[in-house]
């Protein structure tokens, strides 16, 4: 099994045929830590070589691209990683059409879907990834009313499928993906390739852990003022925006922590609330996006009374910590007067 053997070289046969945007192939090449093209390039140690099939990246087109797609589901190819953007749609939901493809079969003259591209290809994949929330858990194409019956791939391979390397689907939520995220987990499996590192540790829902444990707010710049129920009442302040509609408190993302690009950014750090775009339930359990989420109302009543005592007995501490002690004060040219301690909302 190609699981037990390192392996020297690497393809990503990436599929964008979905329903999608091609947000998340947009985003990955935004990535620093690492790049995408730190990996190509062979610039980091230890890694395979690696192969990029992307679609919109490829120079091949048309035929030629769809060519790779067969190649890799015929096992001419070699050991591949698949990446899968873009929600799958149910194609046995209606008498006739098809909701995605990419290429023609040559017999029959008909679309090939994209449910039959990973009903081929997955048995083959050494490793298979979900980039973004359409193709994890079905995102905005698998909101209430829509006809495609869209889902992600965990939905339609099952919760338990595994790889012909003995992994199970690995999720990259997010719409797009944070680049640095995906490139982190893309880096990861391809040291695991080559043995060096142990199997990808996973929750429940398929991430890795080490991304997607922790809450947007407990990496979020404005964790203090929430703490001192200091809530902005609109946009462009400073403070917390929960009551604009922040789901931030119960969504797990790493996006306020590290940032978009390079480390800059990051949703409510720079004023935009979390719409809880890394989540199973996204988009439906966050609707409408800009009311103020319904356990922040009682969560916020709660923290009030706590939080403006607590602020007001800190300015108390701050003034007093904001003198020098009284042994410098003695040797120090005399001052006009101390410094004031202003509310700085
Ligand atoms: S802006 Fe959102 S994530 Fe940040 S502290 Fe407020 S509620 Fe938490
Ligand atoms: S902070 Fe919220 S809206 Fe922003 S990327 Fe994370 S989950 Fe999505």
């Amino acid at each position: 099994m190609q699981g037990d053997t390192e392996i020297a070289e690497m393809h990503i046969v990436w599929l964008t045929a979905g329903l999608g945007c091609d947000g998340d192939t947009i985003a990955m090449t935004a990535a620093t830590n690492p790049s995408i093209e730190d990996v190509l390039s062979g610039a980091l140690p230890g890694l395979p070589k690696v192969h990029l099939h992307n679609p919109v990246l490829a120079y091949e087109v048309g035929c030629n691209f769809v060519r790779i797609l067969e190649r890799a589901a015929s096992g001419e190819l070699g050991p591949f990683i698949l990446v899968v953007e873009g929600s799958i749609p149910d194609e046995r939901n209606k008498a006739e059409g098809y909701w995605a493809a990419i290429g023609t079969d040559p017999e029959s003259g008909q679309p090939i879907t994209t449910c039959e591209w990973i009903d081929r290809l997955a048995p083959r994949a050494w490793a298979a990834v979900g980039a973004g929330t359409c193709a994890t858990y079905g995102g905005i194409h698998a909101m209430a009313g829509n006809p495609t019956g869209c889902m992600g791939l965990p939905d339609y391979l099952g919760w338990s499928w595994t790889s012909s390397g003995g992994l199970p689907i690995v999720c990259v939520p997010g719409c797009p993906i944070q680049p640095d995220n995906f490139m982190e987990v893309l880096y990861y499996l391809l040291r695991q390739a080559t043995g060096a590192a142990p199997m990808i540790p996973l929750d429940a829902m398929l991430r890795p852990t080490w991304l997607f444990t922790d809450t947007v707010h407990e990496g979020c710049d404005r964790g203090g003022y929430y703490e001192q129920a200091d809530f902005a009442a609109s946009y462009g302040a400073r403070s917390c925006i929960v009551k604009l509609g922040c789901w931030g408190p119960v969504v797990q993302c790493n996006v306020a922590k590290r940032g978009w690009i390079n480390g800059i950014g990051g949703c409510p750090n720079v004023g935009g609330v979390c719409i809880g775009c890394t989540m199973p339930g996204f988009p439906d359990k966050f609707v409408p996006f800009m009311d103020e989420p319904p356990g922040a109302h009682m969560s916020t009543a709660a923290v009030n009374v706590y939080g403006k005592t607590v602020r007001s007995l800190r300015q108390f501490t701050l003034a007093s910590m904001n003198r020098e002690p009284e042994r410098c004060a003695g040797h120090r040219q005399p001052r006009a007067e101390e410094p004031e301690i202003t509310d700085p909302t």
